[in-house]
């Protein structure tokens, strides 16, 4: 697995760690308050951060660490493993009854996104398990939802069950049961009625739902862009329903994902699918490790590195490298151009046959939007800086920062993320230098 930015700022700690003999209380705390940021700025929620932050410390001052001959070493695998922990391995895909239909229940908060994942996976039950499906909406205060459900599951390819907002939602469901029996239908997905916040009456509902269709999935279904929210609504439908999974939507916003740790540790249950567009086939089976990855920051330097890697090939690559090696440094007008060969190649998207297959398997068509804006972003930045800025990043200190901040639109924070990757990026030229190119390809593909 190659670094991630975390990992980056762990291992120059473990640098200095690593020539102590001792690893002490203060090396650790050094350690955790990194850990802690990264994960803040991912937006997990702070009690989950407590709670990870605690039991990573438990055993950094353990005999794990203690007894071992790299301590650094062993912090940064603890974390790693912690990690991959809290968030499940592999990949959890749907239990489907023995007996016919199995009933899978969505539970989730109004706009999480439950009609559109219904008819999602609608669709990934048809096309991938071959399954005769039935949605049926109980959400009789919104005869809107009832229509756009009905409307999606055409588009999935499956039936729908008509329902009404003049009929009990239990009477809804139990007649969809009986109608998916008698038709021999595999699968019939209950979509639910959801409020703008956790109400009582709401809950109710669904527990009552829940206890009439004996579901063999109860779905909740929570928008990752909801950030720290999204642990207090986990929480709400935890304690009301036996959950047996997590669908994390609108993984193709801005956000860090780190919703995902907070609902997972939150409600125990596995995250199986991430919705990644408003689109009919916008569903993913969620990768645990992957997105683990991607809450420490590893998805902004793998886009990163798909830049250098894709943008330039091997041809320009070693020329880039002949430049280093000449001793005429990587600077952030380089980091332009290689953004805007990108862009003349017609995209990210057109780029994808050019990656080794083990990158492909991990970019999927969210990673690459995300990646096109990003790039649109970053020439705004470097555009907003002049030719001497460019020429020694080392210029800019705060106030240039703000006017280039000012400049191109964004955060100067944005600012400071872009000059964080271009280091990054300059380091691994300096690895290239050292005839390590294709030791860095090897690396990316992880
Ligand atoms: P419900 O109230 O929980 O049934 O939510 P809807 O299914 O109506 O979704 C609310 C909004 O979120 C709609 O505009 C959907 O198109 C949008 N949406 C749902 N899932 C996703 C997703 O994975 N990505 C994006 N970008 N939008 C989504």
């Amino acid at each position: 697995i190659m670094a991630t930015a975390l990992t980056d700022k762990l291992s120059g700690l473990v640098k200095k760690i690593s020539g102590q003999a001792r690893i002490t209380e203060s090396n650790v705390a050094d350690m955790l308050r990194e850990v802690r940021m990264a994960l803040l700025e991912a937006d997990v929620a702070l009690p989950v951060v407590r709670d990870f932050i605690a039991r990573v410390k438990d055993k950094a001052l353990g005999q794990e660490v203690l007894g071992s001959l790299k301590p650094g070493q062993a912090l940064v695998g603890i974390v790693n493993r912690e990690l991959a922990a809290t968030m499940g391995e592999g990949v959890a895909d749907l239990d489907l009854a023995a007996q016919p239909p199995a009933v899978i229940l969505m539970a989730g908060l109004q706009g999480a996104g439950k009609t559109t994942t219904t008819a999602k996976l609608a669709r990934h039950l048809i096309q991938k398990r071959k399954k005769k499906v039935l949605t049926v909406s109980g959400d009789v205060y919104r005869p809107a939802a009832i229509e756009q459900l009905k409307t999606v599951t055409a588009q999935a390819g499956a039936d729908w069950f008509p329902s009404s907002a003049d009929q009990k939602p239990l009477d809804i469901a139990r007649a969809a049961l009986d109608h998916a029996r008698r038709h021999y239908y595999d699968v019939l997905l209950v979509d639910t009625a959801g409020r703008l916040a956790i109400d009582e009456a709401l809950m109710q509902e669904i527990k009552t739902l829940h206890g009439a269709l004996n579901p063999v999935e109860t779905l909740f279904v929570v928008d990752a862009m909801q950030g720290q929210d999204a642990a207090n609504t986990a929480k709400a439908f935890k304690d009301a329903l036996p959950l047996t999974g997590i669908v994390l939507t609108k993984m193709d916003g801005d956000s860090r994902g780190g919703a995902a740790l907070s609902v997972r540790q939150i409600t125990g249950a596995p995250i199986k699918f991430a919705g990644v567009s408003e689109k009919i086939d916008g569903l993913e089976v969620f990768d645990a490790e992957r997105h683990a990855g991607r809450i420490l920051g590893m998805g902004d330097i793998l886009a990163l590195v798909e830049q250098v890697s894709t943008g330039v090939d091997l041809e320009a690559a070693k020329k880039l490298a002949d430049k280093v090696k000449s001793g005429s440094g990587f600077d952030l007008q380089d980091f332009l151009g290689q953004l805007q060969q990108m862009k003349q190649m017609g995209g990210l998207g057109s780029l994808m046959d050019k990656l080794p297959t083990q990158m492909m398997a991990k970019a999927t068509d969210a990673d690459l939007n995300r990646a096109e804006k990003d790039i649109r972003r970053k020439e705004g930045i470097i555009n907003s800086m002049t030719a001497q800025e460019r020429k020694k990043p080392d210029l800019l200190k705060a106030s240039r920062k703000r006017r280039i901040a000012a400049g191109a639109g964004v955060q100067v924070q944005e600012v400071n993320r872009l000059l964080k990757e271009f280091e990054q990026m300059q380091g691994m030229m300096k690895q290239m230098k050292g005839g390590g190119l294709m030791k860095m390809m090897r690396r990316m593909g992880g």
